[in-house]
């Protein structure tokens, strides 16, 4: 479904990734384990089409098509979803009205009309449900005052409301609590299928206790310098990465 081929890119003439090869099949949990600065948010970034880098070779392939120039709205539109894409404060747009719009948009892009409001009010029961979300805060102010394990719950809502195919949720975030931890785990599970994908990028183990990956890969340097099953995070937890450099 997503095949990166010798992808290389840069920031500023500094490059960053050095040749990334990386298949993803659909219903299969990918994740991405590095130290800090290996450069796993610039992949992410890079995947859903993040205009601070350069792609300098290397082709990055959605269901055969090369994404090459895409903007981040087209690969969006394309099945491609990136956690954080949209961090933004709206004071006055409640979650679920941003997220009717990007719905909207994305159908715009495809030639289709509006999502009929029934349907989508359908839509947003069933999923709010799935994740046992709250009428409360689909009603506030998107990101607003958010804590941490609301800011995942509004990311994992949007991802349950836009079906992507690959999924990407780049769990940067340090401060990432327990209950934050629990609600993308379980969000990820759930919304998980056979016909979609899941990368997840973290320097945390214990977050693949709770999402259990089919591969985990180990970038360093802007490389993917080992690859393995879910065992090879367990080993990363006991040995470090200083042995993989
Ligand atoms: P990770 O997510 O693995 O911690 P990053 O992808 O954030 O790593 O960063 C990889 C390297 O690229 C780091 O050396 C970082 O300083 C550099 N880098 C990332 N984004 C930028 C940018 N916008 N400008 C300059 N350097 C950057
Ligand atoms: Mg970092
Ligand atoms: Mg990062």
């Amino acid at each position: 479904m997503l095949e990166i081929k010798n992808l290389h890119a840069s920031v500023e003439d500094k490059e960053i990734l050095k040749g990334i090869n990386l298949e993803v099949k659909p219903g299969e949990v990918h994740a991405i384990m590095g130290p800090n600065g290996a450069g796993k948010s610039t992949l992410s970034a890079v995947i859903a089409g993040n205009e601070n880098f350069e792609v300098t070779q290397g082709e990055i392939i959605l269901d055969g098509e090369d994404l090459g120039d895409l903007a981040p709205e087209e690969r969006a539109h394309k099945g491609i979803f990136l956690s954080f894409q949209y961090p933004v404060e709206i004071p006055g747009v409640s979650v679920t009205n941003f997220i009717k719009t990007a719905i909207n948009e994305s159908r715009k892009a495809k030639g289709l009309e509006d999502m009929p409001a029934n349907e989508m009010l359908k839509l947003i029961k069933e999923k709010s449900e799935l994740l046992e979300i709250d009428r409360k805060f689909l009603s506030r102010s998107l990101n607003e005052g958010f804590s941490g394990g609301e800011k995942k719950r509004n990311e994992i809502f949007q991802m349950a409301m836009l079906d992507p195919k690959i999924a990407i949720l780049d769990e940067t975030d340090s401060g990432l609590d327990i209950d934050a931890l629990r609600i993308v785990a379980n969000g990820v599970n759930k919304l998980k299928s056979e016909n979609n994908a899941v990368i997840v990028i973290t320097h945390y183990q214990r977050l693949l206790d709770y999402i259990v990956p089919d591969f985990v890969h180990v970038l360093h340097d802007g490389k993917i310098v080992k690859t393995g099953g879910k065992e090879l995070a367990l080993e990363l937890e006991e040995k470090g990465y200083d042995w993989l450099k």
